[in-house]
């Protein structure tokens, strides 16, 4: 199995080429054709196993094609920690070097106001953790009807944090049709019930 196999677009091969990797991982080599034809996923993958590319790189072809609107993000990643959420947003960097998408990190301990300015200027990417998220929200000043493209990140560690509550309220404010991506190393039964309300016929992933 080989990148080219995967159905990703030419651009994005170079990309990959160039962050120097030659084959695909199990979990990309069976996550990304299903992403790309727009299917919900379940991925059961510990970190270290390349899962962040696996919903990166086909994340990036599916966005490439399409408009940006304004306060009106177009998909939107949740994952449990600051260091977490700014390691997926330097995938997007890396892989999407060639693909001017405008990506938003919104994290706690930096500036609202800094992040509702970008917001203001139309994002294709919305990297959050969960609870800056709702602050914002709850300030009215994010909305997320537009966005068609949802990964929920880590979603254990979402468990251990505490954070399944604020995940549910921000799925409920999605538009349901849309594509949604859950990752996770385990699948206790909260997280089961999770993809079971916010997934549509999942496939499901194990490595
Ligand atoms: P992750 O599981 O997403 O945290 O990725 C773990 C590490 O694997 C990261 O440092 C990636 O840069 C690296 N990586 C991801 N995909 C590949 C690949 N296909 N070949 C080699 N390394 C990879």
């Amino acid at each position: 199995m080989s990148f080219a196999d995967l159905g990703l677009s030419e651009k994005l091969l170079k990309a990959v080429e160039e962050a120097g990797y030659t084959e695909p991982t199990p979990i990309q080599a069976q996550a990304i054709p299903p992403v790309l034809m727009m299917k919900d996923i379940i991925g059961i993958a510990q970190t270290g196993t390349g899962k962040t590319a696996s919903f990166v790189l086909p994340m990036i072809d599916i966005l490439a094609s399409g408009r940006r609107r304004a306060l009106m993000p177009r998909s939107l990643i949740l994952a449990p920690t600051r260091e977490l959420a700014a390691q997926v947003a330097e995938n997007f960097e890396k892989y999407g070097k060639n693909h001017d998408l405008s990506l938003v990190l919104l994290i706690g301990g930096v500036q609202m106001g800094d992040q509702v300015k970008a917001l203001n200027e139309g994002v294709d990417v919305l990297i959050a953790t969960p609870g800056r998220l709702m602050d914002l929200f709850e300030r009215g000043k994010i909305l997320l009807n537009g966005c068609e493209l949802l990964v929920i990140d880590e979603a254990d560690r979402m468990l251990d944090m505490g954070f399944i509550p604020d995940i549910e309220f921000i799925c409920s404010k999605l538009p349901e049709q849309r594509q949604t991506m859950l990752f996770s190393a385990t699948m206790p039964p909260p997280i089961e019930k999770l993809a079971k309300k916010f997934l549509e016929n999942p496939k499901r992933i194990e490595v």
